[in-house]
């Protein structure tokens, strides 16, 4: 029997992936390897949203020749968004990679390894096959990732990810319930159901409010999540639905970007700073005590010092639980990548610091306000630092750490928040 393993980088769509890879693998014999020496076979499943994360797996195949030279007989594949798109340039740059294979076809992996074909194989035609019956294979035994849709229709300037996921295809209703029962019976407590934008979902019948009511009605699931969401698409009926549907968590992420409407227009965001605004407070009116997350850019082409202050005094009204933040990367293949870079490297850097500073305070206001709160958590594991400390999440995605045994490992039990920092709070168990 073959081993494998199977090395991910980048979001959670590729981390669920990569589950369903495994478990693809699994079913046709193969063995998960402990490390990248004692497998077979050695997976990249890549990432391409930013150049660094295209070095990054480059670096690593490098590793994997070295490896490779001493264990001859040993193969090397890369699949995912990058296999997507740079195809056979990978082997320009990597002549030892056995397989490169895109987001479409990656679970036709075990075929093209077991057919023993001379020469490097390349296939990244879109055209997603599901393989039915299959619980993607995952870490956390309580918690899981569930594709509900791919790829995204929304073309921002500066996403890479319409081209390398290609357009939007959400998988029925009936199929999603189902998958999520048969995770049930696996022992999942908690699913984050993923897409690039699952606000669009739609099977042909049902939209997105449809499938979470279902989800929440028709499985026996104890707490449900999702992500990512496009805030064009966030509906009053989907608000209607995480206020009256007790398994719905009490989070949102809500990518916002920028403060700017003229950097909204040139990243083709479709909405305004108002707008945006008006769905916070909306969805704050609705959800008592919702978590608010976010990601945003600076130092997008042309943004001007007073563009990059309305993007904090955006994050100063709006005070987001927690947020994502980067600084404008071009990507090769995107409408953005036309225009001029012209915000120099230093001064993205300032733009990035200023506002990292500026989210840390709020994310340690916004959890004092937690203090002396009692909130329901699913204790997903132990703290790194002890075996008696367990961690969890609770209902707002917040990580809190407490000690209490490690029997109660995969129960959802209520804490009372003792203290907290901007990244974690403390609690003690209550029942
Ligand atoms: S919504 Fe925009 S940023 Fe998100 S995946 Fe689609 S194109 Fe990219």
């Amino acid at each position: 029997m073959k081993s494998y393993k199977i090395v991910t980088f980048g979001c959670q769509m590729n981390l669920a992936d990569s589950g369903s890879l495994a478990a693809v693998l699994n079913a046709r014999g193969f063995h998960p390897a402990e490390t990248e020496v004692d497998a077979d076979i050695v997976i990249l499943n890549t990432c391409s949203v930013r150049e660094k994360a295209e070095d990054r797996v480059f670096g690593r195949l490098g590793e994997l020749y070295g490896m490779k030279k001493m264990q001859p007989g040993k193969k090397i594949a890369v699949v995912g968004c990058m296999s997507q798109r740079l195809g056979e340039r990978i082997l320009q740059r990597a002549p030892y990679v056995d397989i490169v294979l895109g987001t479409d076809r990656m679970l036709e992996l075990p075929q093209y390894v077991d057919d023993g074909a001379f020469g490097a194989q390349v296939h990244t035609e879109f055209g997603y096959e599901e393989i039915d019956g299959l619980v993607p294979v995952r870490d956390n035994k309580f918690a899981a990732f569930l594709t509900i849709m791919r790829g995204c229709n929304q073309y921002c300037t500066y996403c890479i990810v319409p081209y390398v996921r290609s357009e939007e295809r959400s998988y029925p209703l009936e199929k999603i319930t189902f998958q999520v029962n048969q995770m049930v019976q696996d022992g999942v407590k908690e699913i984050t159901l993923l897409g690039q934008n699952v606000n669009s979902y739609n099977d042909g019948r049902h939209d997105f409010a449809d499938l979470l009511r279902a989800v929440a009605r028709n499985t026996d699931i104890k707490r449900i999540r999702f992500m990512t969401s496009h805030p064009k698409d966030l509906s009053d009926r989907l608000i209607d639905v995480m206020a009256t549907e007790p398994k719905m968590m009490a989070h949102l992420h809500l990518p916002m970007q920028s403060g700017s409407n003229r950097i909204l227009r040139r990243m083709g965001r479709i909405y305004t700073y108002e707008h945006f605004l008006n769905l916070i407070h909306k969805m704050r009116a609705a959800v008592a005590d919702i978590a608010i997350s976010t990601d945003l850019i600076v130092g997008f082409c042309s943004e001007t010092e007073e563009e990059f202050q309305m993007t904090l005094r955006a994050v100063e009204e709006i005070r987001f639980d927690s947020a994502f933040m980067f600084r404008y990367s071009p990507r090769q293949g995107t409408a953005a990548y036309r225009l001029p870079d012209d915000i120099p490297d230093n001064e993205k850097i300032r733009r990035l610091s200023r506002l990292i500073n500026l989210q840390k305070r709020i994310s340690f206001e916004k959890n004092q306000e937690e203090l002396g709160k009692s909130r329901s958590v699913l204790v997903d594991g132990c703290s790194r630092r002890s075996q008696s400390v367990l961690k969890g999440k609770t209902g707002g995605n917040k990580t809190v750490l407490f000690t209490g045994p490690e029997s109660l490992i995969g129960a959802i039990k209520t804490v009372r928040i003792t203290s907290a920092d901007a990244w974690t709070l403390h609690g003690e168990l209550e029942n």
